[in-house]
């Protein structure tokens, strides 16, 4: 077995095959990271192709750990998923991004719609739309001003459940996007049924654009099966100005990525906006 000292914590992955210990140690430096406010939220701008405006960014969590320096959540989100810690989490996240995003329009900043991301596991909680209600309300925030973007995993799951609860959110006036599309299995039959307003195409089919490989192939057709449902379709992990023009010529309506914005602290972003900065 490996050892376990303070210092070299296995951070936890869906790869890797973490022990009970491992998982434990971390789940526990999870716990004392909510209670000690470790996490914060970065936002990456999302930009409208047609307009070259910022429309919108994505809050982006981020664990600011005492000895481990800045933790990513690729290593922490499955375990506060699978241990159900995010449903904690998760609720911290809306709530901070609900508020940032009051904060930019007290602020004077144009208006954006705030994108927030939910886990399967806190889409199915039976409190999800009572959550989501009282972050806006506690932010004062509008709902058009938030978005949810969920898996497909949340539909393979219940989808029936799925699509009322999708109903619910668009009732209230918020919005919904299917994140990394094409990357899990959802029926193209079920997707009509959602009441959902973007797909997102995931960065692995944009990052080899414009080099003759078959994502070009999977890209635009993933742009005219949206557009068909009458859906916007939005690409992440726009690094090249390659990527962009292809995506720019095959009628992408919106994309984020390097090539315009890294995530940013909340004053980097006010200042980015307020500077009126264009792609
Ligand atoms: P995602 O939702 O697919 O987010 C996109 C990821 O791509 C983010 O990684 C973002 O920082 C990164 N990215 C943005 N632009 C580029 C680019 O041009 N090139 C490349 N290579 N990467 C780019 P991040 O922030 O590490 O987040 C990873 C994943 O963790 C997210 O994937 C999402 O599934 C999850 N996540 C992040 N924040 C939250 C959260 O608050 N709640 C939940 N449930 N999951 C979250
Ligand atoms: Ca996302
Ligand atoms: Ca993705
Ligand atoms: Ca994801």
């Amino acid at each position: 077995a490996k050892e376990l000292g303070k210092n070299n914590i296995q951070f936890y992955t869906r790869e890797m095959n973490a022990s009970i210990e491992e998982k434990l140690l971390l789940l526990e430096g999870l716990r004392r990271a909510l209670e000690e406010d470790q996490f914060h939220l970065l936002y990456q701008p999302k930009v409208d192709l047609h307009t070259g405006q910022v429309f919108g960014v994505e809050a982006l969590v981020r664990w600011q750990h005492p000895e481990h320096g800045m933790v990513g959540p690729d290593r922490f989100i499955p375990l506060a998923e699978e241990s159900g810690l995010i449903i904690a989490l998760g609720d911290w996240v809306l709530r901070t991004a609900c508020a940032q995003n009051r904060a930019w329009q007290d602020a004077g900043l144009p208006p954006l719609r705030v994108s927030v991301n939910v886990s399967p596991r806190q889409f199915e909680e039976p409190q999800l739309v009572q959550r989501v209600q009282r972050a806006l309300a506690d932010a004062g925030l509008a709902a058009e001003w938030l978005e949810l973007e969920v898996t497909e995993g949340v539909i393979m799951r219940d989808l029936q459940q799925a699509v009322a609860k999708m109903a619910m959110v668009k009732a209230m006036g918020a919005s919904l996007s299917i994140d990394d599309f094409g990357t899990g299995y959802s029926s193209l039959s079920a997707l009509k049924s959602f009441p959902i307003s973007t797909l997102k195409i995931d960065k692995s089919f944009v990052r080899d654009l414009g080099n003759g490989g078959g994502d070009e192939a999977i890209a635009s057709s993933i742009i005219s099966l949206a557009h068909r449902l009458k859906l916007r379709v939005i690409a992440e992990g726009v690094e090249t100005e390659q990527q962009r023009a292809f995506l720019c010529e095959n009628g992408c309506d919106e994309m984020q990525g390097y090539l315009f914005s890294r995530p940013l602290p909340p004053e980097q972003l006010a200042s980015l906006l307020s500077s009126g900065a264009r792609p």
